[in-house]
């Protein structure tokens, strides 16, 4: 028989990080001790707290029934709190929350929701692969917002084709930013807010990193900016700030009418998180929050030992605000991918390749801070010894 696949499927680009992980499963092979700053998955375990939740939900058998569909009441209220007291951002708990099997599987729905075969999207680039894809899955047209260091990697609005723009349904950004760990500024926001107006866009805030961030600053919600309940959503999750990334828990908060659209294709797909997860979930929000602190402080001692001591190799990167990312560019010579496989080949240092999230992330490179810091030292140490240094020509 012939096995035929959709078109959709090939529209997929091709897996960037295949060559790499490829080198570095022969590396381990070979026996290297690799270093892997590649993944972004935290590295500490659940709070404990969490952890006791979910046992004692799961022993009810209330749970074991299929949960509803937009999430239970008590979570969607847990999460309206939490923004509230966070953010400062009221939401109704009844029509502008809704629960997500993490929020990497909105993203990608809210595709389906608000893109037709040929409708545009705005997605930034370098970014998170899933506004991409989902986009072509729905059969849409992505349109890039270049993220050049030059901008603070911040979307230039007035450089898109105004054309483009009253074309386009969904708009996607994300900050603090995987993977350049760019913030935005309330300017910014603000300016997203009157560009989705003016044209008609839907805005989708990606805020997968709302609570890493370092040195007193915290990052706002786009929820908080003026006006942007009207124009757009939030996407969040428990992943990144509970380490909870295997439990896929995240929602989506924000404008109603764009929630329940989402909410149609999902009531066709799925139906919803595990409720003893969501039991959980709710503990993480409501709980007790120094874990928050504590991850925060380890992130930002991890980001030390990498800015500090890829500095001292010849490089001029600031202190990120935020996100468990470093992101820098290679040295005169290389191409994001000659310059990771080089530091895999010579100091077993697995590093991600910058244009992996898309074509503007060429010449850099991404370092996840999720190994503890006497192994990051250690790869800045074996960078030393191995003479591999930034240089750039005059
Ligand atoms: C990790 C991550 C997500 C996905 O998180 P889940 O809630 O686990 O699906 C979404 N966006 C960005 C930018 C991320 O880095």
């Amino acid at each position: 028989m012939i096995i035929k696949k959709a078109d959709r499927i090939a529209s997929i680009p091709p897996y960037l990080f295949a060559e790499i992980d490829k080198l570095k499963a022969q590396a381990r092979a070979r026996g290297v001790d690799v270093i892997d700053l590649g993944i972004g998955d935290p590295d500490q375990p659940t709070p404990e707290h969490v952890i006791q939740a979910l046992k004692e939900a799961a022993t009810d058998g209330a749970n074991h029934r299929y949960p509803p569909y937009e999430g239970l009441p008590e979570f969607k209220k847990a999460v309206a709190a939490w923004y509230k007291e966070r953010y400062d951002v009221e939401l109704d708990p009844e029509t502008e929350v809704l629960a997500l099997i993490g929020s990497k599987e909105g993203i990608a729905h809210i595709c389906w929701a608000f893109v037709d075969p040929g409708d545009v999207t705005l997605v930034p680039d370098p970014a998170y692969p899933v506004y991409r894809t989902g986009t072509l899955l729905a059969g849409g047209v992505p349109h890039t917002m270049p993220l050049t260091a030059e901008n603070d990697f911040l979307p230039d609005y007035s450089a898109i084709d105004p054309v483009v723009a009253q074309k386009s349904k969904l708009l996607f950004i994300n900050y603090p930013n995987n993977p350049t760990a760019a913030v935005a500024t309330p300017q910014f926001f603000a300016d997203t807010v009157e560009f989705a107006r003016q044209n008609n866009i839907v805005v989708c805030h990606d805020f997968a990193y709302c609570e890493t961030t370092f040195d007193g600053y915290r990052a706002p919600s786009f929820l908080a900016t003026p006006g942007a309940k009207e124009v757009g959503i939030e996407f969040n999750s428990l992943s990144k700030p509970y380490n909870m990334t295997g439990w896929r828990i995240g929602f989506a908060v924000g404008n109603k009418d764009v929630l329940a659209a989402l909410s149609v294709i999902k009531t066709n797909i799925d139906s919803g998180v595990f409720n003893a997860v969501q039991y959980a979930a709710i503990e993480a929000l409501t709980g007790p929050q120094d874990n928050i602190e504590c991850m925060n402080q380890m992130y930002m001692r991890r980001r030390d030992v990498i800015v500090n001591g890829l500095n001292s190799l010849g490089w001029d990167l600031k202190p990120t605000k935020g996100t468990f990312y470093v992101w820098a560019p290679v040295p005169e010579g290389y191409s994001s991918k000659s310059f990771c496989a080089l530091l895999l080949e010579k100091a077993g240092v697995n590093v991600a390749p910058g244009n992996g999230y898309g074509e503007h992330g060429e010449g850099f490179f991404r370092i996840a801070l999720t190994v503890n810091e006497q192994r990051l030292q250690e790869a800045v140490e074996r960078m030393r010894q191995q003479g591999i240094l930034f240089t750039r020509k005059r």
